[in-house]
C-alpha cells in the first residue's frame, strides 16, 4: 500500500485548509498510486499526524505528479497558469467528491472551493479546453489517415482528458463506490473496488480500528455517568 498513508492519528486535531503548511513534507504523489487519475488528483492534499498538506504547491510539484501519473505533458512547459488550473481542478473535483459521498462531516477534507455550482464550472472548462472529438484529416505518406488526437497544449490536453474521466467517474457506474475514507483525520478519497473494502488503506483500517477498540474500552469518566 501507500507509503504516506494519507492519515493522521486521531488524537492530534488536523489543521483546517485555512492554515495548512504551505508545502508537503514529502512527495506524496504515490499516495493510493492504484485509484484513478481523478481520485489521485483530489488526493494531492492529504493528511498525516501532524496535520494537512497540500501536494501541488510549485509547477514542480505539477510536473512531478503529472509524470507519476502517466499524464506527463512531455515537451510542455509548466507555468502558473497551468498550476492554478490544476488546483483548482483538484479542489473542483474535492467538492464535488464530497458532494457525491456527503462526507462533509470531515472538516478538515474541505475543499477550497465550497460552491458545488462553480466546482462544476471549473470542472466543464477543463473538459472544454481542448477539442479531443475533433477528427482531423492527415495526409501521411500519399495516403489519407484520420488523426483524432486532441488538438492544444499538452498540458491542457492532460487536464481536459482528466476533468473527461472525473465527470465519467462521478456520474457514471463508478460514482456509487467513491467514498471519503472514514478513518481519524484522513483526508482521501478512493474508489470501493470490493465489496469489504472500508478504508482507503491497510494503515486507515489499522488506526480506525484501534479508535474503535479504545472508545469501546476506555475508562468510564465524568461525561459517560
Ligand atoms: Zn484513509
Amino acid at each position: 500500500m501507500a507509503e504516506a498513508d494519507g492519515s493522521a492519528a486521531g488524537n492530534t486535531p488536523t489543521r483546517t485548509l485555512s492554515n495548512r503548511p504551505a508545502r508537503s513534507r514529502s512527495a506524496p504523489a504515490w499516495v493510493l498510486p492504484h485509484e484513478p487519475a481523478p481520485v489521485r488528483l483530489m488526493n494531492t492534499v492529504w493528511a498525516d499526524r501532524h496535520g494537512v498538506y497540500d501536494a501541488l504547491i510549485s509547477r514542480g510539484d505539477l510536473a512531478g505528479w503529472l509524470a507519476a501519473t502517466g499524464l506527463t505533458a512531455r515537451g510542455s512547459p509548466l507555468n502558473d497558469d497551468d498550476l492554478a488550473h490544476f488546483r483548482d481542478l483538484r479542489d473542483a473535483l474535492r467538492r464535488l467528491a464530497a458532494l457525491v459521498t456527503a462526507d462533509d462531516a470531515r472538516p478538515a477534507a474541505e475543499s477550497a472551493i465550497p460552491d458545488a455550482t462553480a466546482a462544476v464550472a471549473v470542472l466543464n472548462a477543463a473538459a472544454v479546453a481542448v477539442h479531443p472529438a475533433a477528427p482531423r484529416l492527415q495526409l501521411l505518406g500519399g495516403a489519407l489517415t484520420r488523426d483524432a488526437a486532441p488538438s492544444g497544449p499538452p498540458v491542457a490536453v492532460a487536464r481536459a482528458a482528466l476533468a473527461a474521466e472525473a465527470i465519467e467517474l462521478l456520474t457514471g457506474e463508478t460514482s456509487p463506490r467513491l467514498r471519503a475514507c472514514q478513518a481519524p483525520g484522513c483526508v482521501l478519497y478512493f474508489l470501493k473496488d470490493h465489496p469489504r473494502r472500508e478504508w482507503c488503506s491497510t494503515a486507515c483500517g489499522n488506526r480506525a480500528r484501534a479508535a474503535r477498540y479504545y472508545h469501546r474500552h476506555r475508562p468510564a469518566t465524568a461525561t459517560d455517568s
